[in-house]
């Protein structure tokens, strides 16, 4: 009672302050016959404003419709002249752009309101139009902002006439000079589309834009399945606002991503209530046919229809702001005359200052009279239809309100019920045929790492997978002149497979033309040669410590000293000694550091022996602690380091480095040819690198391989002639069973084996997922110790190492048969003194007792082979006090005035 009564007074009281307008408003509609819908709306917006007083409380719209053909232009100017000569206040449509330029001018002239819902790219400021289609500028922008929120790089764009180019102008002009190029395709004539959808598919594009009329699209998308451009890796973006129109029942379940923006939601409230009380208006005129359209529950309404719908009321409610400002009389006019409507311009700007809610959104103009800040909804085809899945608007852009973790549980779903196919090469250890008694069939043939790790991430995800391998059994490289991909690469652009496993290196090159997973092993490039043979241990290795250098400057130092020692024993007084200690007034003093006893003095120290005799004065002692202090230094630098040189096994090999590599031409060294390892070196800035290209380029027969396993081969055959740059993994796995062959030098890059797909493969980040997941449950790295260390020879050259590390330890005669050498040589040389000192006492002696040499050598010979005791009677010429026996010993000649003429015991003489 209460609503009621407020309702009655607020129509009172908008009675008092409108003005009075006629008690019928006549708008015209003209339509073509095949735009029931747009009548429909048409005639139901009327109805529905005059059924609401709250709009036009005094006055009832009547709609004045007019059909005309959408190509006779004449007929539609004459169907607009009746029109006004009945007197409207608006004219509404026509959709064809042929007739609606007609209609558009006479309403100009008249300065009738002239209200339009279709896309028109000849919007003309300042006249008597208005039109709520948005504007063409703005919708392109709407396709570039997707565009580009998807990040594609490339695209072709179908279209059907030159208003589909106009319409996607701005998607043309967002396209750099420097990326990648757009292909523009139009469709022909004809409705069989197949050969255009046939050249696209060849050029192996997968994002298609999209753009033709609505009644079209079925057909475009049906011919593009039969064709098989309707895969997982396939995305159409359609640029009609209908596609909600469309029946895409068939093409739900392929995993095509089909995209779109809509103006109207058709599960909005307020359109399910609109639709559904026309379409039984509608049934209630066929008199009481009930239509199946609301049998169905059918809320389907197209972008134009609904703004029909909106235009009504737009027109509605500026009429009504106009009223409270001024008296409106509507007259009839004749096309004949030069007549005008005075409130056709006023009206016109009220409906654009007004600000209204409608079925397709806000319905707002800016200061140019185009339609702003409308919001159109992002459509995506899933399994469950078309899902909202964004929005965009022309401040924000494009605002995706899928979460995440809507889209991936989405992904996860669809891959569960596929079979993928999986492409790959026979290598090893990630692809090899199984050794089995019977015939293998499918996937069963093969096993490896690789063949594990797809059945680890098939199970992590749920999906079927069957293995065939490229008919070319190459990875997949570039052709610089045809710009073809060969290998696995060229299966996935063909779609051939769903994805690639292997030793699939991910590099620039290969990311651009397909998609790859995050990597599962990372890896470099490094030298695969041949071991370095053993050198025999060097006889005077015991040398080997101190370097030829330090043995010179120790040698100098040496006489150095004893030379020195000798000069101050000689300068100083204090080694200046009494010869006969028990006799206090000796005539001559004695000093003991001849030269020969400086050097004496200094080997002794040096060999840590010492020596009877010692400096007395402060600076011989000097000398004598310098040179303690130096040969302590020097002989436990020289122990430390001989333990090493004598244990340490010295291995020969001519390439440590890949620079030792370019630096020579004897070894010749290669790579796999079309592998990643070879577009390393030939993309290489590095001059090392390009030296080294060049020379293998330059080799013939040539230096690359068909496979890894020749470039093995040909290193063990090469017998050390051949070096093979190989990725580090698989030379790991080489060494690991032939013990002849090691990795030489380090790693000369770093980078990863992934999962490829073709591009725009939706399952990349599950796959990816997988991978993370099995890289932390530690799946990984048990896959690569059973592949690498276990299965198939895996540990051969393990024993070996064991082996010789454990001998290393031992030296054998070769290790120190030089100080042998050196002993014998030593004692050698003493021998032959003490011949020469026999011989050269026994001539002085001869010569004193004036016998022959012989016969004194003879009878001294007698005496030593006598080999008994050792004491020997001395010839004497004179004697002194306790002077000690004249051991001719380079020390003692106290008085000079014996002669002794024998070796002497040191015992003392009765
Ligand atoms: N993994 C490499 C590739 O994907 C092949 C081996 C190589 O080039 O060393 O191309």
């Amino acid at each position: 009672m209460m609503e009621w009564l407020t309702q009655l007074l607020l129509v009172l009281l908008l009675m008092k302050f409108s003005n009075t307008l006629p008690d019928v408003i006549r708008i015209g509609g003209l339509f073509h016959p095949a735009d029931d819908k747009q009548e429909i709306a048409f005639r139901y917006a009327v109805e529905k404003i005059n059924s609401d007083r709250m709009i036009l409380p005094r006055s009832k719209l009547s709609a004045q419709i007019e059909k005309m053909s959408p190509q006779d232009s004449f007929h539609a100017s004459k169907k607009v002249c009746h029109l006004l000569r009945s007197g409207v206040a608006a004219i509404f449509g026509p959709q064809s752009a042929h007739t609606a330029s007609h209609v558009q001018s006479i309403c100009d002239t008249m300065e009738i309101p002239h209200l339009e819902t279709r896309w028109d790219y000849r919007l003309r400021r300042e006249s008597c139009l208005v039109n709520l289609y948005p504007h063409p500028t703005t919708l392109s922008k709407a396709y570039v902002d997707l565009v580009k929120a998807w990040g594609w790089k490339s695209f072709t764009i179908i279209y059907e006439n030159n208003e589909g180019l106009v319409r996607l102008q701005e998607l043309l002009k967002a396209h750099g000079p420097y990326e990648f190029p757009i292909t523009v395709r139009q469709l022909g004539e004809s409705s069989d589309y197949r050969p255009l959808l046939k050249q696209i598919k060849n050029s192996a594009e997968s994002h298609i834009v999209l753009d033709c009329s609505t009644e079209r699209i079925y057909d475009v998308l049906k011919q593009a399945q039969q064709i098989g451009m309707m895969s997982d890796y396939h995305s159409y973006l359609i640029t009609s606002l209908d596609l909600h129109g469309v029946d895409l029942e068939e093409f739900k379940y392929g995993g095509t991503n089909i995209t779109a923006f809509r103006l109207v939601d058709p599960d909005g409230p307020e359109v399910r209530k609109v639709v559904r009380e026309w379409n039984l208006s509608e049934a209630k005129n066929k008199k009481g046919e009930i239509s199946s359209i609301i049998r169905d529950n059918n809320t389907f309404v197209k972008a134009e229809t609904a703004l029909m719908y909106d235009a009504v009321h737009l027109f509605a409610k500026a009429l009504h702001d106009l009223d409270t400002s001024q008296q409106i009389d509507i007259k009839p006019l004749s096309c004949d005359a030069v007549d005008t409507w005075p409130h056709g311009y006023s009206l016109i700007n009220y409906m654009k200052i007004v600000e209204m809610r409608g079925l397709t959104g806000v319905i707002k103009f800016d200061h140019q009279g185009f339609r702003s800040d409308f919001v159109l909804d992002i459509i995506e085809l899933s399994k469950e239809g078309l899902k909202k899945i964004g929005t965009w608007n022309s401040t924000e852009g494009v605002n995706f309100t899928r979460t995440y973790g809507e889209a991936y549980t989405q992904i996860v779903e669809i891959i569960q019920n596929k079979t993928f196919v999986v492409t790959t090469i026979l290598s090893s250890p990630y692809v090899m045929r199984k050794e089995a008694s019977e015939k293998l069939t499918g996937n069963a043939q093969f096993e490896g790492y690789a063949v594990d790790l797809i059945h680890e991430i098939s199970r992590v995800l749920g999906f079927n997978y069957t293995i065939r391998l490229a008919p070319d059994g190459r990875y997949g490289s570039l052709n610089r002149e045809t710009k073809e991909w060969d290998g696995m690469i060229r299966e996935l652009l063909d779609q051939k497979a769903d994805l690639a496993i292997a030793d699939l290196t991910i590099t620039y090159d290969r990311e651009q033309a397909v998609d790859f997973t995050m990597p599962f092993m990372n890896l470099g490039i490094s030298i695969l040669y041949r071991k370095p043979i053993k050198q025999p241990p060097n006889l005077f290795s015991f040398l080997s410590p101190l370097s030829l250098d330090v043995w010179i400057y120790m040698a100098t130092a040496y006489l150095g000293v004893s030379v020195l020692l000798f000069i101050l024993a000689r300068f100083t007084p204090y080694e200046w000694q009494n010869p006969h200690p028990c006799n206090p007034n000796p005539d001559h003093l004695e000093n003991q550091f001849t030269l020969f006893n400086c050097m004496w003095f200094a080997i002794g120290s040096l060999m840590q022996q010492g020596c009877d005799f010692l400096p007395k004065a402060v600076s011989t002692r000097m000398v004598a602690g310098m040179w303690w202090f130096f040969t302590l230094i020097m002989i436990s630098s020289y122990t430390a380091n001989l333990a090493a040189f004598l244990t340490v096994e010295r291995m020969d090999s001519p390439i440590e480095s890949a620079d030792d590599l370019a630096k020579q031409t004897k070894i010749k060294y290669g790579a796999l040819r079309g592998g990643s390892t070879a577009a390393f070196f030939r993309d290489s800035n590095f001059s090392t690198y390009q030296r080294m290209w060049s020379f293998m380029e330059s080799q013939r027969p040539s230096a690359f391989t068909a496979s890894n396993v020749e470039g093995v081969e040909r290193v063990v055959k090469g017998r050390g002639n051949y070096a093979f740059l190989m990725e580090s993994t698989s030379i790991e796995y080489v060494i690991e069973r032939n013990c002849e062959l090691t990795q030489v030098g380090g790693m000369l890059d770093s980078k990863g084996y992934g999962i490829a797909m073709p591009p725009n493969s939706p399952f990349r980040t599950a796959i990816s997922g997988a991978i993370l997941k099995l890289q932390e449950e530690g799946k990984l790295h048990i896959l690569k110790t059973r592949w690498w260390k276990e299965k198939r020879g895996g540990g051969a050259c393990r024993d070996e190492t064991t082996k010789t590390s454990s001998t290393a330890n031992e030296l054998g005669l070769a290790n120190v048969g030089g100080v042998f050498v050196v002993l014998m040589g030593g004692m050698g040389v003493a021998c032959v003194i003490a011949v020469c000192e026999f011989v050269w006492k026994s001539r002085k002696v001869a010569v004193e007792e004036r016998s022959s040499l012989c016969a004194e050598m003879a009878t001294e010979l007698r005496f030593a082979l006598r080999c008994q005791g050792s004491t020997k009677p001395i010839r004497k010429k004179g004697r002194s006090c306790n002077a000690p026996t004249g051991v001719d010993d380079g020390r003692f000649h106290p008085l000079g005035s014996y002669t002794s003429y024998g070796f002497v015991s040191k015992e003392p003489i009765n």
